[in-house]
């Protein structure tokens, strides 16, 4: 009877998943843990969906250029203001 292997690949996970919303987690630059501060940046998508909606729906084009929900997300330490990941939907 052969035992399982319980060798694991070694993973490192550096980043959590960051996501829309403030996350919990350790700061690669200044090594403590901190709730990242967030900011929205229009992204290249946005304009790309800026001109799908163009053909879509004319009234509406301007909104994925102001909506939070076509924007990315950049998550910042707000210890020591390092850009510690980005979210976008579109990725
Ligand atoms: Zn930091």
């Amino acid at each position: 009877m052969e035992q399982e292997s319980t060798v694991r690949p070694v993973t490192v996970v550096q980043h959590p998943l960051f996501g829309p919303e403030p996350v919990v987690t350790m700061c690669t630059n200044c090594g403590k843990e901190v709730t990242t501060e967030i900011s929205r940046h229009t992204s290249a998508c946005s304009y790309i969906t800026c001109i799908l909606c163009i053909f879509i729906c004319i009234p509406c084009f301007w909104l994925p250029l102001v909506c939070p929900w076509f924007q990315d997300t950049i998550h910042a330490c707000p210890n020591c203001k390092e850009t510690m990941g980005i979210y976008s939907r579109f990725n």
